[in-house]
């Protein structure tokens, strides 16, 4: 692309040049031609002169053509021009540098011509001398004798010197018009420049705003129709700058908004690539880099799948639950609406995923709750009513059966006491009412207290109970005795439950800096592997039928794990069949 301010200059260059060109050859022809006149005129009244001076004028030419002849010689050393003497028949009478006798006749040259012939007061020529071999002026004037044209005097000079003086004329107009050439183009590239500049300047800013540059500016100086445009443009971008500021602003609003949602989000075009998704969205599909694919190439499930292709044919908002096992089963509420152009057409869709498997999870776990109770509560009631009714039935009257049935009913009544004073502590640790009355705690105390609590049921089956902790250095914790004493209870009647007689429990306490250790470890009958990881959950039981019977309730460790969750503490175990038992609760000193 040439450039605005070369298109200028060269246009200015050629216009000079064309002018000093016209102007130059005008210029030199017309010197030419006025020093041409000059010199013509000047020989005219040289030959007039001579006319006079020789007195040609009063003498017959051709009798005196010998005198004329040695008149004219004298001049052929002075003067530089030629002269020459024809008679009205053009034969040469006399001539300054020939002989003229060797001389043809001159009627028909044209200066002679328009003299003797036409009758011209003044004949001019100009031509190359055939005698003398270079280009010659010749002016001749007629030779008048009584009235009559006798003759004609020619003075002819050599053009040399015209030719020389006119080739000087030139050279000098060109070297003048050379350096006249120069300066006009470096006049021209200034002019040009300064009248380009601004242009040049509300081009580069166009072209910045063109790429996205809105800071850019013009701020050269400049007038009139310039100098409104240059304000145009940078209000233009000024405003431009203002506008994508606030849309970059927006869409940054946006982009957090989308990226925080709990959602997964997903857009996708007409062509069922994907355009933007957000953070939740990867994580529900376990994929990052998904932009620019398509959606059935990254979404895995068939469900999910069926819902984009229903809503992109029935131009419909669709709403469903939707169950995907990759990258782990989950429950979703998938809601799939297009988006729809004026004339109808689906030009995207917005996929919407929320992730329910929590919600659904509770429901379940509630509604398991509610059966699993009314299961429990059944079978001592059951058992409640089946023996009160042998008793009316008749068996009250006897002794014996009557003490065995009554003790029967007494250890269901207990049953069914703890089994309701279980559900109603879980039920409140479950609902937060009873938040954890922090106090200072004497964990020794505390735990020497646990152990005598359990010591009547320990030695009932001759088990020992090992206190390994150092009595001397008391731990003192901010948390709530009665909770923390519950815990320890609760595992150490486990440990003594599931503990065949003349076994072995301890109880460990252990300083870890920022918080204690407390180990319950029994040799007991031990928890299968495949049991381990549910033992927290509620009415569950390793084996349904012993447990029952040994009066559990299958709530004591998920109470376990409610409260060390409340104080903001961990719980493990490990165990190995027949051989052992160990739980591990890991609690902050400070709160
Ligand atoms: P339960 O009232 O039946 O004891 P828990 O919630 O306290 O209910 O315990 C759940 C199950 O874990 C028990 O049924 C029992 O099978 C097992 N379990 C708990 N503690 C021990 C232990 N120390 N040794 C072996 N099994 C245990």
């Amino acid at each position: 692309m040439k450039k605005l301010w070369f298109k200028i200059g060269i246009s200015f260059f050629i216009l000079f040049f064309i002018t000093m060109g016209l102007v130059g050859l005008f210029s030199g022809e017309l010197m030419k031609t006025t020093y041409l006149d000059m010199k013509e005129n000047q020989l005219e009244d040289e030959a007039r002169v001579l006319l006079h001076t020789t007195n040609i004028e009063n003498v017959n030419l051709d009798q005196n053509s010998a005198q004329i002849q040695e008149q004219l010689s004298p001049l052929t050393e002075e003067v530089d021009a030629r002269i020459t003497i024809v008679d009205n028949k053009g034969h040469v009478i006399a001539d300054s540098k020939e002989d003229p006798t060797t001389l043809e006749n001159h009627a028909n040259r044209p200066e002679f011509k328009e003299v003797l012939q036409d009758g011209q007061d003044v004949g001019i020529a100009t031509r190359k001398s055939d005698t003398l071999g270079y280009s010659m002026l010749y002016v001749a004037v007629p030779i008048v004798q009584n009235g009559d044209v006798a003759g004609a005097l020619r003075i002819a000079v050599s053009l040399e010197s015209v030719e020389s003086a006119i080739n000087t004329l030139w050279g000098n107009l060109f070297l003048i018009f050379g350096i006249a050439l120069i300066l006009i183009a470096l006049i021209s590239i200034f002019i040009a420049r300064k009248i380009t500049k601004p242009v040049q300047e509300i081009i580069e800013v166009s072209t910045d705003l063109a790429n996205h540059e809105y800071s850019s500016r013009i701020y050269g100086k400049s007038s009139g129709e310039l100098q409104e445009l240059s304000i145009s443009v940078n209000k233009l971008a000024e405003s431009l700058e203002t506008q994508m500021f606030e849309i970059r602003e927006n869409s940054q609003r946006l982009t957090a908004i989308v990226e925080n949602l709990v959602s997964g989000v997903m857009l996708i075009n007409h062509d069922k690539e994907i355009v933007m998704t957000n953070r939740m969205m990867y994580r529900i599909l376990g994929k990052q880099e998904i932009t620019g694919k398509p959606f059935y190439e990254v979404i895995k499930s068939y469900g999910l799948s069926e819902l984009i292709e229903e809503t992109l044919q029935t131009k419909q908002m669709k709403q469903e639950e939707i169950t995907i096992y990759f990258p782990k089963e989950m429950i979703l509420d998938a809601s799939v609406s297009p988006i729809l152009m004026e004339d109808g057409e689906v030009s995207g869709l917005v996929l919407l995923l929320h992730d329910i498997t929590q919600i659904r999870h509770l429901e379940n776990v509630r509604s398991e709750f509610v059966a699993n109770v009314s299961h429990e509560l059944k079978t001592p009631v059951t058992a409640l009513k089946g023996f009160a009714e042998t008793l009316l039935d008749g068996a009250m009257y006897d002794e014996a059966l009557l003490k065995q049935f009554l003790t029967i009913i007494k250890d269901e009544s207990d049953r069914l006491h703890r089994l309701i004073l279980d559900i109603l502590a879980l039920s409140r640790i479950e609902q937060k009412t009873l938040p954890l009355q922090i106090e200072e705690v004497n964990v020794n105390d505390m735990m020497e207290q646990s152990v005598k609590t359990v010591s009547e049921l320990a030695t009932l089956k001759e088990i020992s109970i090992q206190k390994k902790w150092d009595e001397n250095k008391t731990i003192l914790i901010e948390n709530e005795g009665d909770r923390l004493q519950q815990i320890l209870i609760n595992l150490l009647s486990n440990a003594i439950q599931y503990t065949p007689a003349k076994g072995e429990i301890s109880l460990q306490l252990e300083d870890l800096g920022d918080e204690i250790q407390l180990i319950v470890k029994d040799n007991g009958i031990g928890i299968p592997a495949k049991d381990l990881e549910r033992i927290f959950e509620r009415f569950y039981r390793v084996d349904k039928a012993r447990t029952r019977h040994s009066g559990g309730t299958g709530l004591g460790l998920s109470i376990v794990k409610h409260l060390v969750d409340m104080m903001e503490g961990t719980i493990h175990v490990t165990s190995q069949e027949n051989i052992g038992t160990t739980f591990y609760i890991r609690l902050p000193k400070h709160r």
